[in-house]
């Protein structure tokens, strides 16, 4: 329980140096040097059991993870808590950490703070991450069908009763973890002002220049300025569709086929769909693409 999770996520901005390792790595068709996931946990992870298809479950995920010198995953579901999955995945798989979480979709409830009570008090204390809506956030529910209901967490301008009541209460617990979720980027930044001035320790923008947040440089570098680290996945820089801002400096746009981004996919073929951040704390290949 005195783990802290800090030290596993991505420092503010530092994805720009994790792009540096992808690149590292050459396309297919040329020599293939093994990618060093030595370390490194995966903070962003969909895997079966869920109510979607996906094409791997957890403890399979796990054991691979392992085989590739992974420390960790944290299991995420749109739909329910992952936090008794992580217990059993660290049951079935020892040596891999894993953490669960629960979002504030309308499955869980919506803006939920009981739901998140009972996550955080799993057996074996590995819940820890609470996302705001994902698939029901407004802005990504919106996006999907006008007339979907949703989670809606501002009402002119300002963020609602209960999400200032979730806020604090993730304030009060620092082994949790608050994310963003789908919300739209001037959402997050609201959102992880709030957060950093009510104390929560651990903010993190999820996936910020996925297509549904699409977040510009200025704000995601405002966001880490209010303590937020800066999740930095698979989808939309490297799967697509890029984002809106990414001109080639940040996720090396300026090769034709983005290749040694698209290996680093194929490295995970097992769930190539899913969200693959890598948050490592010894990014061995930094050095080789800075010569
Ligand atoms: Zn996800």
């Amino acid at each position: 329980m005195a783990l802290q999770l800090s030290r596993f996520l991505v420092k503010p901005l530092m994805w720009a140096g994790l792009c540096l390792l992808v690149l590292a790595v050459p396309g297919y068709g040329q020599s293939e040097p093994e990618l060093n996931l030595k370390g490194a946990i995966d903070f962003h992870v969909h895997s079966s059991p869920d109510s979607v298809p996906r094409s791997i479950d957890a403890d399979d995920l796990a054991r691979l993870a392992k085989e590739s010198g992974m420390r960790g995953l944290v299991l995420k579901n749109h739909f329910e808590s992952t936090a008794a999955l992580a217990y059993m995945v660290r049951k079935e798989v020892p040596g891999i950490e894993a953490f669960g979480g629960i979002t504030m979709d309308l499955s869980n409830g919506g803006i939920n703070l009981e739901a998140v009570k009972r996550m955080s008090m799993m057996k074996g204390g590995w819940g820890r991450i609470v996302w705001l809506p994902t698939q029901d956030a407004e802005n990504d529910s919106k996006r999907r069908d006008p007339n979907k209901p949703f989670v809606p967490i501002v009402k002119d301008g300002k963020l609602l009763p209960n999400v200032i009541e979730l806020i604090d209460f993730i304030a009060q617990h620092d082994q949790l973890v608050f994310e963003t979720g789908h919300i739209s980027a001037e959402e997050v930044l609201l959102v992880v002002h709030e957060a950093h001035e009510r104390k929560v320790k651990h903010i993190v923008v999820t996936h910020a220049m996925y297509y549904v947040e699409n977040m510009s440089i200025p704000q995601m570098q405002q966001a880490a300025r209010d303590g937020a680290y800066i999740e930095f996945d698979a989808d939309g820089p490297f799967v697509g569709p890029p984002p809106a801002e990414d001109d080639g400096r940040l996720c090396g746009s300026d090769s034709p086929d983005r290749p040694g981004v698209l290996h680093s996919c194929h490295e995970f073929r097992h769930d190539p769909q899913s969200a693959f951040s890598v948050a490592s704390p010894r990014p061995a290949r930094i050095h080789a693409s800075a010569a």
